[in-house]
């Protein structure tokens, strides 16, 4: 699952454009609807085209609730930049610009809304989106949204509303979900209590799932609780997974013992830290150097906490440079390596620059200048061969070995490590084939474990879509699974080819299908099939042509029965019981064996039916390369082995 997030100026229409799209209205505070005006976090959800169910998050946009909007931003996956067309580039759509690329939100889709509003005056509208859409490209260069689309929408007459979901579904169509690192944690961003329930919070849930009846633990406190109920998107679950906006209901913890930024976990499994080493990258836009010991807010995950910066290996750091520090916090948080985070100046709040968590517990107070340090920080960010190889595969999809070496840059032994370390912990799967003897320069197709199982879902959905919309089918055809998918044939096969030897998928001849899926014939469909074999057990030779079987149960029923295979097309016209077809098979193959050769008469006689059926079965016994044909007689087709 997948969660979208809101950004840019207040009063662009981030909220009226999600609830267009979605049909819930994210302020939910009285305040905000009074005021017409998001002060803090509004939560909305849509399917997108492809049938993705997604999560949104709406974040106010005024300067003053910047610090709201943080608590929601840090989990999404992409973003719906807003940018009034009337209006254009305002201060927080640069800010909010900035703080996507700092939390490196990878990409997005970029509404230019209420383009009703510059369709007045003596101005013409299409040579002022274009100064609009302009500023705005050249804001965008060099960030995470640098090559997103810019849709022109007006959320009031309901126009690009289409073109915003179809640019959601493009963009998130071949990102992998968040991986299932059995280590879940969710970040309270809401907490509220619903009488009779108790208290409930809410979060974007990551690496891991929950499940209803476990025991949790609050951190930094440390107080525990037990899930008594889950829900995504207003719906009951019994599990929770990765990536989805999650409430929970939580027994044993009261609402006055949670603040927002809190984590839920399972007990044991984060320890709370007071001290961060972290990269970090000053804004260009930020007026003074940063200093050694300079208090700032923090704010990683949805915790926003003051800390102290010690800067490390320079005296100084310049705006738009990169650097290293390590952070004293005056209160515990929950990070893991790789979290993004934002700092802030206190007062007057500005936003001052971000980065990664490079080490969540530090060993102890690094000496500023000590070259030792830095270097270790240093090859703690780029990560082990292993990580490296793990982010080139899920940056890549699906690809073989060789590329995603190239892509991870390790020299040869490294990735020969990486990989033999991967394939047998289970994140990288091999596509095709054996995993023994894996060499960097295979050209075999690897997959990371995470996008296997999103993908492994997405084919088994729509495999069942196919079963629900086509009752009568007992299979969907491989190429039309393959078109819907829109996956190149050499992924798709071998995906088919996992999936059926897994045992999720099941073939027959150009069909897949569920294991256990059959086909129902209704009560009123199984009584015209009744009656229509009863006629062709009276005449099992000479029995009612095509047309007519159609013609009796209809062409929807009468295309299952052949596609099961209870009736052969022998020819255009003439389709036998599947038993009296092969009751008829085998009486002319002992025929031949008896006389050597046969003629039209004598299967006609012998059957005691016409030559119109006899013929259609010599023929598709020719056709199946069990006779011969020679002049007017049939010979078994000696080469055939029965
Ligand atoms: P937010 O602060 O970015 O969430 O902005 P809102 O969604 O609250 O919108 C601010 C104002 O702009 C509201 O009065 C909306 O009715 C108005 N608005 C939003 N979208 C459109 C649009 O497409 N056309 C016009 N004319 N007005 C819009």
């Amino acid at each position: 699952m997948h969660v979208i997030g809101t950004a840019g100026h207040v009063d662009h229409g981030k909220s009226t454009l999600v609830e267009a799209l979605t049909g819930i209205d994210p302020d939910r505070l009285k305040e905000e609807q009074e005021r017409e005006m998001t002060i803090d976090l509004g939560f909305a959800w849509m399917e997108l085209l492809d049938g993705e169910e997604v999560g949104i998050v709406d974040v106010p946009g005024h300067r003053d609730f910047i610090e709201n909007m943080l608590a929601g931003i840090v989990g999404i996956d992409a973003a719906l930049f807003v940018v009034a067309a009337d209006e254009g580039v305002m201060p927080q759509t640069r800010e909010h610009l900035a703080i996507l690329d700092l939390l490196q939100i990878q990409g997005g889709v970029v509404a230019l809304t209420k383009i009703d509003l510059v369709d007045v005056g003596d101005i013409d509208q299409s040579d002022w989106l274009e100064l609009v859409e302009e500023e705005l490209r050249q804001v965008m260069q060099g960030t995470v949204l640098e090559n997103s689309p810019v849709i022109k929408v007006s959320a009031r007459n309901r126009i690009g509303l289409e073109e915003i979901k179809q640019s959601l579904t493009t963009c998130l169509a071949d990102r992998p979900f968040r991986p299932d690192l059995t280590k879940p944690r969710l970040p309270i961003d809401r907490s509220f209590t619903i009488s009779g329930f108790g208290t409930v919070v809410t979060g974007t849930l990551s690496d891991g799932t929950l499940k209803v009846g476990e025991e949790v633990e609050i951190l930094p406190n440390g107080l525990r609780g037990r899930v008594r109920g889950l829900q995504t998107h207003r719906r009951k679950q019994v599990e929770a997974i990765p990536g989805s906006r999650t409430a929970i209901n939580i027994s044993g913890v009261s609402i006055e013992q949670i603040r927002r930024g809190d984590v839920v976990a399972r007990p044991g499994v984060y320890r709370p830290t007071r001290r961060l080493d972290v990269q970090f990258r000053l804004i260009p836009d930020h007026k003074r150097n940063l200093k050694h010991n300079t208090e700032v807010k923090l704010f990683i995950g949805a915790a926003e906490v003051l800390a102290r910066v010690r800067l490390l290996g320079i005296e100084e750091l310049e705006p738009g440079n990169e650097g290293w520090l390590q952070l004293e916090l005056h209160e515990p948080v929950v990070a893991v390596r790789g979290d993004r985070y934002i700092l802030r100046r206190p007062s007057p709040g500005e936003t001052m620059g971000g980065g990664s968590v490079v080490d969540p517990h530090p060993k102890g107070r690094h000496k500023r200048f000590r070259g030792g340090t830095l270097a270790r920080l240093e090859s703690l960010l780029k990560g082990t061969p292993a990580e490296v190889l793990q982010h080139a595969t899920m940056a890549l999809g699906v690809a073989t070995i060789k590329e995603v070496v190239e892509r991870s840059s390790l020299e040869a032994n490294q990735a020969k490590e990486a990989l033999r370390e991967l394939l047998s912990s289970g994140q990288l799967l091999v596509l095709e084939g054996s995993t023994e003897i894996i060499q960097p320069s295979s050209e075999k197709l690897v997959i990371s474990k995470n996008y296997w199982e999103q993908l492994e879902g997405q084919v088994l959905s729509k495999v069942e879509d196919y079963h629900r919309e086509n009752p009568l089918r007992p299979g969907m055809a491989r190429e039309e699974l393959k078109s819907r998918l829109k996956l190149p044939s050499r992924y798709f096969n071998a995906i088919l080819i996992r999936l059926v030897t897994q045992g999720d998928l099941k073939e027959a001849g150009p069909l897949v299908y569920k294991p256990g899926h059959q086909v129902k014939f209704t009560e009123v469909q199984q009584e015209t099939i009744r009656k229509l074999l009863a006629i062709y057990a009276e005449t099992p030779y000479a029995p009612p042509s095509v047309k007519e079987a159609r013609k009796a149960v209809g062409e929807e029923v009468y295309s299952a029965l052949v596609d099961l295979g209870w009736l052969v097309l022998v020819s255009e016209e003439v389709v036998f019981r599947k038993d009296d077809y092969d009751r008829m098979v085998a009486e002319v193959y002992e025929l031949l064996q008896e006389h050597t050769e046969i003629t039209a008469a004598q299967v006609r006689d012998h059957f005691k039916t016409s030559r119109r059926y006899a013929l259609a079965l010599l023929e598709n016994l020719d056709a199946k390369g069990i006779t011969v044909r020679e002049g007017d007689v049939r010979k078994l087709n000696r080469v055939e082995t029965r």
